[in-house]
């Protein structure tokens, strides 16, 4: 078939991978590379010459013209500036091609229209860019030609991070670290390195790119604005794992075909539980690579859907009333030697060490629940978490029946003797296996939930970089580790303090466990006795990154300075503002240039075939109801409308970007809704020819 593919064969082409390097280098500056590449310190530029001309050779021999610092500012999406290989023309009007070490390592660039949240004023607008050597390079093919992609790190003129990547890598160190210091102390003299490991599994809408076109509000705010709900919605799971149409199809088949060139493992796809919601999810990977192929996956999802006809959706919400998306960020910490810290074994009930770690993990999310919680706050993420499927916004650890009760075990008796197994399901036909039935069932309604071998964070935005949440994992994880090692370094017997500390860590945590339904009003009620975090919205987190907490948290391991927190915090509210302000005006304008137009005329025809059918003799009554109701609905949007206008304007006057930001969340965003509420009403009554823009029916099960 013509869309068969060679996976081996395309797999990692447009990537500078190991095997490439190995290939382009000679062996003594290959292995110079891959021993700073895993000891970590810096490239002498001699070398970074060697390298930067292979790499460039290999570029240029793929059809690049241009290499570019690709890195992660504070927006959420990537940055890239391109440079031409060409260097000045010789004497006889020949041009060379070049890339130097130094253009390699190090990149300088404006940077002062990246948001700083006040790090630095506009006048300092130096910014870096440095190569993060454990990231490949990679090249990006696209109409404007084929670029060299350099992987990087973003900081200010004096050394501030501006990005994702910098914390990031600073946290991977930070866990590493105390990871490695706490299996010394158990006895491991083998492992050299232990990495965050993450695989991100990311949910997307597709929908029709002429309708999205037609839509203000899918253009500028990426969801719905408007909209009533379609007659159909997803109550009948039917589009759950269902069939996937052929349109789609062909989306998915390229899509992974330009993820695999780049080596991004592209491994599941099926469809979500919204109608014209989908998943794919790559197979786990080192944190800052995750991250890195995350941004591409989200790139390429909008990239080739426009090469469809499609339109791709990541907002947390593009539809009211059925599911959001979200970005569950699977996370474990692995050696180099191959042992998963979270792997319970057989018997976590006499393994050790996973439950040290474990308690450990739980003794950090429930210290620092509000940071996790604020991780994955993002202003989409405000209408989703607490809907239809999306965790709550109470922060719990799901463990499962049989760990559950190995931890209830050890708070109960110091130990665990018992472990409750598995069952076997008898299927009940000759020619089909039983099963063993896994001790523990999965719940989806839970924000933080142990799967198996990995701890999944299903808070997280599908819009938002999984920068923060990783970062927010390792440093809360490492800073526990750091404190158990303090204690077990003194300590004149390893196994008691062992064994102390696991006992004291499950008892003094164990109210951030939970494992019922999450969606219940009697865990509301529960989880506010239990004291758990419960953040319902964006910027009622904010303030959580610079208490004194966070502070002493993220400056200990480096990952932060009080003044990189603080601008954190600036450019979230301003972040909030400007998205819910653009989402405002996106209604007045389609509110005043639409929809009241479009009914006006409609109502204005009904009055006229009224007054015609009253001149005949008959009475209208089917047309007066529809008549009056309308023109009810038509008011109350006009009121709402000069409601919204107003309070917009009132907001821009508040100057402090924390006062406007909760201006808009306590004013404008109601007014927003009881402009809405109205505009649905009046879709339902008038003639459908009538809606100026597609329809949730149209968009979501006509694609
Ligand atoms: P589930 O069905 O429980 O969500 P999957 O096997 O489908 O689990 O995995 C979901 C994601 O988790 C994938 O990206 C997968 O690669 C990743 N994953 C699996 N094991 C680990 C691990 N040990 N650490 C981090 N991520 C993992
Ligand atoms: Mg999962």
């Amino acid at each position: 078939m013509s869309n068969s593919v060679n996976v081996e064969e395309i797999f990692a082409k447009n990537v500078f991978t190991v095997a490439k390097m190995r290939e382009y280098l000679p062996e003594d500056v290959f292995n110079e590379v891959m021993h700073i590449r895993e000891e970590g310190g810096e490239l002498p530029l001699k070398t970074a010459d060697i390298v930067a001309n292979a790499m460039k050779d290999w570029a240029v021999k793929n059809g690049a013209t241009h290499y570019t610092h690709w890195f992660q500012p504070l927006t959420g999406v990537t940055a890239e500036k391109h440079d031409a290989f060409i260097k000045h023309p010789d004497e006889e009007g020949r041009c060379m091609l070049e890339f130097s070490g130094k253009e390699l390592i190090k990149g300088e660039s404006d940077a002062s229209s990246f948001p700083s949240g006040g790090l630095r004023a506009t006048f300092e607008a130096r910014g870096y860019t440095a190569w993060d050597m454990t990231s490949p390079a990679f090249l990006k093919e696209d109409a404007i030609g084929t670029i060299l992609c350099i992987p990087t790190a973003f900081c200010s003129y004096k050394g501030e991070a501006l990005d994702m990547k910098t914390p990031l890598l600073r946290s991977m160190e930070a866990v590493n670290t105390q990871a490695i210091r706490l299996l010394r102390l158990l006895g491991n003299t083998t492992s050299k390195k232990i990495t965050a490991s993450v695989g991100p599994e990311q949910e997307y809408f597709l929908v029709d790119r002429k309708k999205y076109l037609q839509r203000e509000d899918l253009i500028f705010a990426g969801r719905t604005l408007f909209g009533a709900n379609a007659p159909k919605g997803q109550e009948l799971d039917d589009h759950y794992y269902g069939t996937i149409q052929e349109r789609i199809g062909a989306y998915m088949n390229d899509l992974n075909k330009e993820l695999w060139k780049l080596g991004v493992t592209a491994k599941t796809q099926h469809n979500e539980v919204a109608p014209a919601q989908h998943e794919l999810a790559p197979i786990y990977e080192t944190a800052n690579i995750a991250m890195d192929h995350n941004q591409l996956i989200m790139e390429l999802m909008k990239k080739v859907a426009t090469r469809h006809g499609l339109a791709c959706l990541l907002h947390e919400k593009p539809f009211k009333g059925v599911n959001g998306s979200g970005k569950h960020d699977n996370w474990s910490l692995n050696t180099d030697d191959g042992i998963n810290l979270l792997d319970p074994g057989d018997s976590p009930n006499e393994n050790i060490q996973f439950l040290l770690v474990l308690s450990c993990i739980i003794k950090a999310v429930d210290t620092h629940a509000d940071l996790l919680a604020q991780s994955a706050a993002c202003v989409g993420n405000d209408s989703r978490l607490g809907g239809n499927e999306a965790p709550p916004t109470i922060i719990s650890v799901f463990l499962g029946e049989q760990l559950e009760d190995v931890v209830r075990q050890i708070i109960e008796f110091g130990e665990a003797n018992n472990l409750k197994e598995g069952k076997t399901f008898k299927s009940g036909v000759s020619t089909l296996p039983d099963f063993e039935m896994d001790a523990t069932d999965r719940n989806r309604t839970s924000p933080f939930a142990f799967t198996g071998n990995k701890f999944e964070f299903r808070s997280v935005g599908s819009s938002e970089s999984i920068g923060s949440p990783n970062i927010v994992m390792n440093t809360i994880v490492a800073e526990v580790f750091s404190d158990v090692c303090d204690v077990l370094e003194k300590a004149d017997d390893i196994k008691t303090a062992v064994h102390d500390i696991i006992t004291k860590n499950f008892t003094e945590h164990q109210r951030i466990i939970f494992s019922g339904d999450g969606y219940s009003d009697a865990w509301r009620e529960e989880a506010a006795k239990r004291g758990l975090v419960n953040i319902k919205s964006m910027i009622d987190s904010i303030d959580t990154l610079t208490t004194e907490k966070s502070v002493k948290l993220f400056e200990k391991f480096g990952i932060f300075s009080g003044a990189e927190l603080e601008s954190r915090a600036e450019i979230l509210y301003e972040t909030y503002t400007k998205t819910v302000n653009i989402e405002a005006r996106t209604m007045i304008d389609m509110a005043s240039k639409q929809i009241i137009p479009s009914v006006a005329t409609y109502s204005g025809e009904l009055a006229i075939a009224v007054n015609e059918m009253i001149k005949a003799g008959v009475t209208p009554v089917v047309q007066m109801g529809l008549l009056n109701d309308i023109n009810k609905e038509l008011t109350a949007m006009d009121v709402a409308l000069v409601t919204l206008k107003n309070l917009r304007e009132e907001a821009i006057t508040y100057k402090s970007q924390k006062e406007r930001a909760f201006f808009f969340r306590e004013k404008v965003v109601p007014a927003m809704e009881a402009l809405r509420a109205p505009a649905d009403r009046l879709e339902r009554m008038v003639d459908k020819k009538v809606w100026p823009f597609p329809t949730y029916a149209d968009l979501m099960f006509e694609v």
